[in-house]
């Protein structure tokens, strides 16, 4: 049998006791700062956020000082292509995933297992492949990374009876739509509505082809198509034009997701877009990584300081697009600092020698902070950071029994 640690699957975290937090910020980006300095967490799940005299801190199996340091929900990338365990095909790394939860992310969202190297495309081919790769990452997590997987590329000639067997066997996303035969608006949307009505999250690839073989989807057929993420609506690679990609933030009601791989100038526009249509809300983050632009680490936190400095949006908001948000809009059980939530934090401070004051000012310069721990179930997965520029201050564990 292999064990936690070796499949990076959730032990017994038991107690655990983070005190002298400098800034949590929640991932609500309603309310982003919570006037807070301690968690309790047990058995990996928080228990308790607030003052310390206020909340019961006795007889932790694990106390951590946060030494002032900002506490923040674990990233979520809600856009990567997996394959399978911590190998990426696309450019041939490994060790990938361990590496991105060195930049604070954990949790991750495939939008199709498309780099999978002979991957099938027929129908029963397809959901075999989906079936196995929600598995796969469901019994083992590199570095601890929740990585939700399993996400089917949809092809033409399937039926509503797939969905409903996909959805019976535990898929609960499609991979991007556009990257199979399925390119046309009416046939998506039928496919999106059988998906939607099985409880299968839906995301269309929005833009100009990724590679050589793939093809453009534009606006209309995103409209028509309503899925319920427009995926990387900054393209991935090639945007659609800006005023195109408004248009969207503004006729569509679903999920406006931003990401790395695509072009920076759009993806600021879109944010502020957001902002302006007074729906922060639906706006999340993603790399899209691995692709030809490579493996990310700190992809998520390269978004969060683009879209705060040259997107003029307050730092502490610009981290609940990659926290709270991505975990309302998914229905995930992370992302947010509250009582029955998933213990997954990063642990972060303003990097040496940046030149803002704060950890939210060096972000809103355009400096990415630096990563001192990151927590997953409970359970600490990385101290300081081997990717981040080093944190000027990290927190410490101070006891464990
Ligand atoms: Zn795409």
């Amino acid at each position: 049998m292999a064990d936690a640690a070796s499949t990076g699957l959730s032990g017994k975290s038991g107690k655990v006791v983070i005190r002298n937090i400098g800034l949590l910020l929640s991932g609500d980006i309603d309310k982003p700062i919570l006037d807070a300095d301690t968690i309790v967490v047990h058995d990996g799940v928080i228990v308790a956020v607030g003052k310390e005299a206020e909340l019961d801190t006795d007889e932790p199996d694990l106390l951590i000082d946060a030494r002032k340091t900002c506490v923040a929900p674990g990233l979520i990338d809600s856009h990567v292509h997996p394959v399978f365990g911590d190998w990426t095909p696309r450019q041939n790394q490994l060790g990938w995933i361990e590496s991105t939860m060195n930049g604070g992310v954990t949790t991750m969202i495939s939008a199709g297992e498309v780099h999978l190297p002979g991957r099938p495309k027929d129908i029963v081919g397809l959901k075999a492949l989906a079936i196995t790769a929600q598995r796969a990452f469901d019994n083992f997590r590199p570095g601890g990374v929740k990585v939700l997987a399993g996400a089917p590329v949809i092809e033409k000639g399937m039926v509503e009876s797939d969905f409903k067997e996909l959805a019976e066997a535990g898929v609960g996303l499609l991979g991007e739509i556009g990257l199979g035969s399925v390119k046309g608006g009416t046939e998506a949307a039928t496919m999106v509505k059988w998906a939607r009505k099985h409880g299968i999250q839906s995301t269309i690839h929005t833009g100009g082809p990724s590679i050589p073989g793939s093809g453009l989807i534009d606006k209309d057929v995103v409209l028509e198509a309503d899925a319920d993420i427009i995926g990387h609506i900054n393209g991935g690679h090639t945007s659609l034009s800006e005023q195109h990609v408004c248009e969207l933030c503004e006729k569509s009601s679903r999920a406006i997701e931003i990401v790395h791989n695509g072009n920076e100038k759009v993806a600021i526009a879109a944010a502020q877009a957001a902002l302006q249509l007074k729906c922060p809300h639906r706006v999340i983050l993603g790399t899209d990584g691995p692709a030809g632009s490579g493996v990310q680490p700190l992809g998520i936190l390269r978004m969060i300081a683009l879209l705060s400095s040259l997107g003029n949006i307050p730092a502490e908001l610009v981290f609940c697009f990659a926290t709270g948000n991505t975990a309302k809009i998914r229905n995930l059980n992370c992302g947010l600092i509250e009582a029955g939530r998933a213990a997954d934090f990063v642990f972060m401070d303003r990097a040496q020698h940046t030149s803002g004051a704060t950890l939210l000012e060096s972000v809103q310069m355009g400096d990415i902070p630096g990563v001192g721990m990151v927590m997953i179930d409970g359970i600490v997965r990385c101290g300081r950071s081997r990717n981040t520029p080093p944190a000027t201050e990290i927190p410490v564990v101070v006891g464990a029994h």
